[in-house]
């Protein structure tokens, strides 16, 4: 048995990175999902990919109108929801707090964190008919420790507080068999690393890594697939560090 079988499932940020990966995982294990981006095109190439038990759908985590459409066009084409990981994130500027905008502080939280508030809001009505569920955040180290060297006060604020959203989420919602549960990955090799990060500073950061390298999206893909299957029954409110011993040191 597929350890996904008959969930459905919502994924943000499919486009690209991690989310990709785990969609393309997410079908191989029996689930169906909505896959959901900003960037249409990439969007729209994934579902193809995978076929008629992925449907895509253009998605501003930040907005909420477009969640309503989103949990709509999943309980339409699949069924009431499952599971709901909620990928899609941004670095914003990674400046000196004295350097950033109230603008630019403020768009990365609506991305990173306002949206996992809105996507847990709209979702849980839709676990409540699917008899429970659970919802996977993707938060980062940045929501564990600070980062010495890397300024970015702002996806500091944003990856702590979906750790707290989790939390609380789990505890109100424990009682209708609802988990929420966060992924704090440390260097994961996708475009955002690679945009961030020349080959050399990739190999100085795998060099800081105590299993010596940085992560790859299916590392990440493993740790998903556990949390949003029914192994992981009982297992809520917690957070889980996939960075190869990065913040143990
Ligand atoms: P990525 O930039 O490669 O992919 C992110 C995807 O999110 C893109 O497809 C992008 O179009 C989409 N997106 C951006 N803004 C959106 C919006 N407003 N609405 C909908 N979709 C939007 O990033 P990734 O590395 O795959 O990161 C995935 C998640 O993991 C993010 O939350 C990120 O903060 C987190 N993370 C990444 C790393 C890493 O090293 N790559 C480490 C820790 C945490």
């Amino acid at each position: 048995m597929r350890r996904l079988e008959g969930k459905v499932a919502i994924i943000t940020g499919a486009g690209q990175g991690m989310g990709a990966a785990h969609a393309r995982r997410f079908i191989r294990e029996g689930a169906r999902a909505v896959i959901t981006d900003i960037n249409k095109d990439a969007g729209e190439a994934l579902a193809k990919e995978l076929g008629a038990d992925a449907h895509f759908v253009a998605h501003d985590v930040a907005r909420e109108a477009d969640w309503a459409f989103v949990i709509a066009q999943a309980e339409e084409r699949f069924g009431p929801v499952n599971v709901l990981v909620n990928n899609a994130g941004i670095i914003g500027p990674g400046t000196l707090v004295t350097d950033l905008a109230e603008k630019d502080f403020e768009r990365v939280c609506a991305i990173n964190q306002t949206s996992v508030f809105l996507g847990t809001k709209f979702v849980i009505p839709s676990m409540i008919k699917a008899g429970g569920g659970s919802i996977v955040n993707i938060s980062s180290i940045s929501g564990i420790v600070a980062i010495y060297g890397t300024p970015n006060v702002a996806y500091a604020a944003s990856k702590f507080a979906v750790r707290g959203i989790t939390k609380q989420v789990a505890i109100e919602f424990g009682g209708h068999n609802i988990r929420a549960n966060s992924i704090h990955p440390g260097y994961i090799r996708t475009p955002m690393m690679t945009e961030a990060l020349d080959d050399e500073q990739i190999k100085i950061a795998s060099a800081s890594v105590p299993i010596k390298r940085v992560g790859e999206v299916e590392d990440v893909s493993n740790l998903v697939v556990f949390l949003a299957s029914d192994e992981a029954s009982f297992i809520t409110g917690t957070e889980h560090i996939i960075d190869g011993g990065l913040t143990a040191l």
